[in-house]
């Protein structure tokens, strides 16, 4: 390192913290990313959770499983016959580590791209914006920055009563991990990391139940995607078993006996591994020295206003460790709006507009509110659903499955909510994030052309239904 005074050094080089250091090199700051991520043999890696042990090894992994599961029970509607389809697990997981090797070196290239110090070990804030820096091989060094971001992301939360072995009963990461499909598998909460990862091992063979503590599915997407993805993920044969609160786990000669209590009361499945997915908690360990003057709340957030200002002057915090949801795109628009605020410029982070992925089968993707909260706040509004059923380009690619719904306010036409679950939501959802960040209306989505027979037709024509003007499917 040939400088130790940075204009910004940013804490963690996760999705949030890597494309702040990017935006801070190409906005012609001096900056300096540090980060602590080590895989499981100890080699360090930049990427923070999102590429080593979250986004992409899950995505690696549903596309692989995906494809298993189609070639087995799909491909013969399609005309091939395929015999001997056979799991080759190692080279499925070779893949998934493959893939996330080029992403995080990708990262160091993009460091040295934009003149990032890139500095792999811990980071501890220090009072008056001095930051030590603990090296690989346990050197000390002090740093001092006019700006310090804090992105040192979350971690997986435990619980208590089921503790992680590493071994029977492990985290989201340990679930990517797996060298062979388990018979039995248990998932405790069926969040968006349970279903995902619940999805994956069910395709490639296991019995999996998930048992999830609340009543309701998928508490945050609209009441009817959630009632169809549960058809759906029935369909799969997920056991998934809502109001079932997992109390403890008791390890036996022929598995791990999971205890819980539902409505009827007192209830057990006996599972050969466990994945715990209860959510995930900020992580600041060991991330402050005395006197910084950053406040946390109550769950441990490091407190921030709308610009990501901490209560510190010239501390600043992104990402997992702070409020809003837990996802990538999130932290990383968060990044960017750091650096560029530090630079001098004009920037803000539209969170009205922020897509949530489900990256299932179907996939579920959505922007925006709710029907159940549009209805609470009591604003006039109108619906508009298509049915990829009624879809060519669906129909074609044999996917045919779920609908497009759009929630507009019947005053001024705004669009409100979009939700979608069927083929290829996760990328569909971008037109309607892109129709919301405009203000467009109802009627300019109505307006837009599209290409024909493409699946982003069924948006069109839902905007269409909320209108009761629909070509292809009217008469509902
Ligand atoms: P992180 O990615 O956690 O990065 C923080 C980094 O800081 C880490 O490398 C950590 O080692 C480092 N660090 C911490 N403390 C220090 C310190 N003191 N000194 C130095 N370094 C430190 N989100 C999506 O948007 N889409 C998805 O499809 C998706 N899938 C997911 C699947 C799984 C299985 C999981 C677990 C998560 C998934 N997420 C997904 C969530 C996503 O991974 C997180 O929202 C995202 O990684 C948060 O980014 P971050 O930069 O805030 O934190
Ligand atoms: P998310 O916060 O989206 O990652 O989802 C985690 C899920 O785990 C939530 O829906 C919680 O209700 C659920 N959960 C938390 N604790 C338990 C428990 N003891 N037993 C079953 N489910 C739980």
């Amino acid at each position: 390192m040939s400088s130790t005074h940075f204009d910004v050094i940013v804490i963690g080089a996760g999705p949030a913290g890597y494309p702040c250091a990017i935006r801070a090199g190409q906005n012609k700051l001096s900056v300096a990313c540090i980060d602590e991520w080590r895989n499981k043999d100890g080699s360090y890696a930049f990427g923070g959770t999102c590429l080593n042990a979250g986004c992409i090894p899950s995505k690696a992994l549903l596309e692989s499983s995906e494809l298993y599961y189609r070639t087995k029970h799909e491909f013969a509607t399609h005309g091939i016959k395929v015999a001997d389809v056979a799991l080759d697990l190692a080279a499925m997981q070779k893949r998934r580590a493959q893939i996330v090797k080029q992403s995080t070196l990708g990262i160091a290239a993009l460091f040295k791209a934009a003149g990032v110090t890139g500095l792999q070990g811990h980071g501890k804030l220090l009072s008056g914006n001095r930051v030590e820096y603990t090296d690989k091989d346990g050197r000390k060094q002090e740093l001092t920055a006019k700006h310090v971001v804090l992105a040192t992301g979350s971690a997986p939360m435990e619980l208590k009563s089921v503790p992680f072995d590493g071994k029977d009963i492990i985290d989201s990461w340990g679930a990517l991990e797996l060298e062979s499909v388990p018979k039995r598998l248990g998932v405790i909460g069926a969040g968006v990391i349970g279903l995902e990862l619940g999805s994956v091992w069910r395709r490639l063979g296991a019995e999996v139940v998930i048992l999830e503590a609340l009543d309701t599915f998928l508490p945050a997407a609209d009441g009817a995607v959630a009632r169809e993805a549960l058809k759906h993920f029935k369909k799969l044969g997920l056991d998934i078993r809502l109001g079932a609160k997992v109390s403890s786990a008791e390890k036996t000669k022929s598995g791990i006996v999971l205890h819980y209590s539902d409505a009827s009361g007192a209830q057990q499945v006996e599972v050969d591994k466990v994945v715990v997915a209860i959510g995930r908690r900020p992580y600041t360990q060991d991330l402050f020295g005395e006197g910084t003057g950053v406040e946390l709340d109550e769950r441990g957030f490091v407190k921030v206003d709308e610009e990501c200002r901490t209560t510190a002057p010239n501390v600043w915090a992104i990402g997992d460790v702070v409020r809003g949801p837990m996802l990538a795109h999130k932290g990383k628009e968060e990044g960017v709006m750091v650096a560029d605020l530090i630079a001098g410029k004009v920037a803000e982070v539209n969170y009205k507009t922020i897509p949530s992925v489900i990256y299932t089968a179907p996939e579920i993707a959505w922007v925006g509110q709710t029907e159940e909260e549009v209805k609470r706040s009591g604003r006039p509004y109108k619906v508009g659903t298509f049915p990829f059923m009624a879809n060519g380009r669906a129909r074609a690619m044999e996917a045919a499955v779920g609908f497009c719904k759009i929630v507009s306010a019947s005053d001024d036409d705004e669009i409100l909510g979009v939700h979608i679950i069927g083929p290829m939501a996760g990328e569909l959802i971008a037109e309607a994030v892109l129709a919301m960040e405009y203000s467009a209306s109802t009627e300019d989505l109505q307006r837009t052309i599209h290409a024909h027979p493409t699946l982003s037709e069924a948006l069109h024509e839902a905007a269409l239904h909320a209108d009761k003007i629909a070509i292809d499917f009217p008469n509902r």
